[in-house]
């Protein structure tokens, strides 16, 4: 093109002026003759603005608008969401918006390579895989769900895996009701391998029975407030289940959650408590947000209301947390090995204090952050009540 300077007139001089007047570079004039003359001339405060902005943006600040300041020009004008932004082959979109989103999904460890502000197959990819990890269709297109789903997700997470961008984004999605939802429960241990062990008088109690009977428990009442529930193994399985396979047989079935129920054992009886586990990796920095909060709340609420030490919340990359691709916590609830956690542990009554308080903590994991309740406080047998009317009436 031919540069645009002081001195020349004409239509492409008001479109330069419209674009700094956006910009707040130049200053709106009234809409009388003289402005409308007026804005068809690159007079000195043009030539001012137009300095200002190749300041702003790195180039060679000359007050000239030759064919580099007018592509930064015609990109500033784009705002993230103004435009549908896709791969077009011919001829590449570019802008600011562009230039936007790919900083956006790099912070989010998407591969965009460079930061060109021009939307090539590279970032169309990319767009594709963000799509695909949120759950929307992955046409690698740039439109309005893309988009408030970036800015949903944008700044909260930063160095993540896109799988667990997506455990954010499904939880939100999925609304606060519990009917529907898919729970896999693990009772920990089974067949060959009973876990802990103590000989407490002429009694054997291992640690896979007792687990297994708080996850029949939790099993019975959650299936009671409409959630579909499966159990990785029965009361008396046989074979040996490893922790991958557990993972897998959650994946499978497409579960919204994972809690995998556990006790504890220690040579010293002093130590007791309870202690929750989501993943989370050291080394990557990555972690599970869902997972962490889940975590955080069977937690509190088994502490509040079965009234056992807290031994805390532990990021861990185990097998069992780090392949599946759901949110997911084991509980170790309790020492088998302390006298009083087991004398706890043994009596129906405690078991369903903690069948009840794994079900608040999964019940509030759905409340959004700001209807969210006090630790403690959730009538658990209110879950009925929250079934859509025609379940709740059936008899
Ligand atoms: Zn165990």
């Amino acid at each position: 093109m031919r540069a645009i300077r002081r001195g020349t007139q004409g239509a492409a001089v008001a479109v330069i002026r419209g674009i700094l007047i956006d910009l707040g570079l130049l200053a709106n004039q009234t809409a009388d003759a003289q402005a409308n003359e007026d804005s068809q001339s690159y007079d000195e405060t043009v030539e001012q603005a137009v300095r200002l902005f190749q300041q702003d943006r790195g180039l060679s600040v000359d007050g000239i608008v030759g064919d580099e300041t007018w592509r930064a020009l015609d990109s500033a004008r784009w705002r993230l969401g103004q435009r549908t932004l896709r791969h077009v082959r011919s001829a590449p979109m570019h802008g600011d918006d562009v230039h936007q989103l790919q900083e956006r999904l790099l912070e989010m460890g998407y591969d965009v390579g460079r930061t060109d502000g021009i939307y090539g197959v590279r970032t169309a990819r990319a767009v594709a895989q963000f799509q695909r990890e949120v759950g929307l269709g992955s046409d690698g297109e740039c439109g309005p769900a893309t988009t408030a789903a970036l800015h949903r997700l944008g700044r909260k997470v930063v160095g993540g895996r896109p799988q667990l961008l997506r455990e954010t984004e499904a939880c939100r999605a999925a609304g606060p009701a519990l009917f529907g939802k898919r729970i896999v429960i693990d009772p920990g241990h089974g067949g060959p391998d009973p876990g802990v062990i103590v000989q407490d008088g002429p009694e054997r109690r291992t640690e896979d029975a007792i687990v297994f009977d708080i996850a029949h428990r939790l099993e019975g009442r959650l299936t009671a407030a409409g959630m579909r529930v499966h159990l990785t193994r029965g009361p008396s399985t046989e074979t040996y289940l490893a922790n991958a396979e557990r993972a897998a047989f959650a994946n499978d079935l497409g579960a919204d959650l994972f809690v995998s129920i556990h006790l504890d054992g220690h040579s010293n009886p002093a130590a007791r408590g309870v202690a929750t586990y989501h993943y989370g990796s050291a080394t990557s920095g990555a972690t599970s947000t869902v997972g962490e909060r889940l975590a955080a709340l069977f937690q509190r609420e088994i502490v509040v209301r079965a009234g056992l030490d807290d031994c805390r919340t532990h990021a861990k990359s185990w097998d069992l947390l780090r392949m599946t691709w759901m949110p997911a916590v084991r509980v170790d609830l309790g020492y088998l090995t302390s006298p009083s956690d087991r004398a706890l542990l043994i009596t129906p009554d405690f078991r369903d204090r903690l069948v009840e308080a794994m079900m608040a903590a999964i019940q509030r994991l759905y409340f959004p952050i700001e209807s969210d309740v006090a630790t403690g406080s959730f009538d658990v047998t209110r879950l009925r009540a929250l079934l859509p009317a025609t379940v709740a009436a059936a008899p």
